[in-house]
């Protein structure tokens, strides 16, 4: 994700690995397949959906429960974690308090289901018999999505409609079992580990979808469009719809990038930063793995959000924040959706390596006006101010950023400690060890954990050979010992 940059208001302060088969790029018969048929209404702004789930056990253990978060389920009346802070209440609600939810209305193939959690927020399917490590077996969940009038990934936004997490998606799993996420208000609340989608979406005909899959088919009867859109080894999938979009398109690498917009007097400066950066991203650390990237200006309440072949860019940005944006979402498609990491809890592993790898961008791209210099101090200037604030107010600052989402006091520590901090310990890290051997690392950690889940150590790992003692280095900014 990405909050609104303050480029200017920099004192604006007032205010464990997880084992998934590698990935091929014409999909692995070695993980789960998501089905998704799914009718959006438009008067009642619900998605009526089929999840024909066909799970593939890739774990050690045999399976006797599956778990799926519920994300759309945070949006309702009462929910003990409220999706949106109350700093962002105005701007994400535009016209008042709004609720959703996501109610499971049935599920086959199993011997029971609960819907429960710590708050609401996990399906629980009891398997008929234990799944075996790489057995499979299917289950058919049936769910109705209410969206509410929300600057949010889940809602209706003026102009758009947001399908972030909009199906019921199977917990990742690690040493502890699955793992269970509620939908903090700090940070990206969501682990999720790659499988293949065939997704269908039956809309209304004057609309036009921005996908994170590749369309496969299109019908059209009676004033509805029936469309089908296919993705391989991902770890989630969205939409975003409306009837307003304007579209342009270019191939870079095999890659069509489309990027769609309600208000852009510059498309086409957004087009080529999303064009230059995915090219850029390739050549620096791997290749991006997707036939296509959705790039989309919608009604969103923070600067922008990533998906797997889909970025969310909030409508309304001045240049500088829109330009930033579309490139910090495009660097999560490297590192989030092809190389996952701990989101709950090392929340820094992916935004401080987005963040830095938009520096990395713009420092080789200088014709947009940013720098390495100006963005380093940008962040430096506005994580100082924060601690200052925070020492000032409290007498002590908790600067660890290996700690977990719910944990933050909110938005302005979790970005100071995640982005900021985050972008410091890898520009520290590149000077330390030199270009070559950064380089080497991040291409390295991208090679070794492409449609995994890497832990903190992992990354760690691919630095590790240069020399110096970088684990007590990794350490010192995590652990919150250093002194910026
Ligand atoms: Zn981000």
């Amino acid at each position: 994700m990405k909050k609104i940059l303050c480029f200017i208001l920099v004192i604006c302060a007032a205010a464990a690995s997880l084992a998934v088969s590698a990935c091929a790029k014409d999909g692995n018969k070695s993980i789960s397949a998501y089905n998704v048929f799914a009718i959006y209404d438009e008067e009642a702004q619900t998605l009526t959906g089929t999840l024909n789930f066909d799970y593939y056990n890739g774990t050690q253990n045999e399976i006797k429960d599956l778990k799926f978060n519920l994300y759309g389920n945070a949006f309702r009346e009462g929910a003990t974690y409220a999706p949106v802070s109350k700093t962002y209440e105005n701007k994400a609600y535009y016209g008042g308090k709004s609720y959703g939810s996501m109610e499971i209305t049935g599920v086959e193939n199993c011997a029971g289901w609960t819907v429960a959690g710590e708050d609401q927020n996990v399906l629980t399917v009891n398997l008929i018999e234990p799944i075996y490590p790489e057995q499979r077996v299917q289950i058919t969940i049936s769910y109705i999505l209410t969206l509410a009038k929300v600057n949010h990934r889940t809602g209706v936004t003026k102009t758009t409609v947001n399908l972030g997490n909009f199906y019921p998606i199977l917990c990742a799993y690690s040493a502890e079992g699955f793992v269970e996420c509620p939908y903090y208000y700090c940070g990206d609340p969501f682990l999720s580990d790659c499988a293949n989608y065939s997704v269908t979406l039956d809309i209304p005909e004057k609309y036009t979808a921005a996908s994170s899959g590749k369309l496969e088919s299109e019908s059209v009867n009676d004033g509805r469009k029936k469309c089908l859109y296919t993705l391989k080894n991902a770890r989630d999938f969205a939409f975003v719809l409306s009837d307003k979009f304007e579209v342009i398109s270019e191939n870079v690498n095999g890659v069509t990038v489309n990027y769609y917009y309600v208000a852009d007097t510059n498309a086409q400066v957004s087009l080529s930063a999303a064009v230059e950066s995915l090219k850029y991203f390739s050549e620096t650390f791997g290749d991006y793995i997707y036939p296509t990237l959705s790039v989309v200006q919608t009604g969103f309440c923070y600067g922008g959000m990533e998906y797997p072949a889909l970025t969310m860019i909030a409508d309304g940005l001045d240049s500088d924040n829109n330009i930033y944006t579309i490139v910090h979402e495009n660097a999560h498609q490297w590192w989030y959706a092809m190389v996952g990491s701990d989101q709950i809890n090392n929340a820094w592993q992916d935004e401080g390596l987005a963040e830095y790898s938009t520096l990395m961008f713009f420092e080789k791209n200088p014709s947009y006006g940013f720098t390495r210099t100006g963005i380093v101090k940008t962040a430096t200037n506005s994580y100082r101010a924060f601690f200052s604030v925070y020492n000032q107010l409290n007498g002590s600052v908790d600067t660890s950023m290996n700690r977990k989402l719910c944990d933050y006091s909110g938005e302005f520590e979790y970005n100071n400690v995640t982005y900021n901090k985050g972008l410091i310990l890898f520009d520290t890290l590149r000077n330390s060890i030199g270009d070559e051997k950064f380089l080497s690392g991040l291409k390295n950690y991208y090679k070794k954990n492409v449609c995994k889940i890497a832990s903190a150590d992992e990354l760690y790992g691919c630095f590790i050979k240069s020399g110096t003692d970088l684990e007590g280095f990794f350490q010192s900014f995590t652990e919150g010992k250093i002194l910026i």
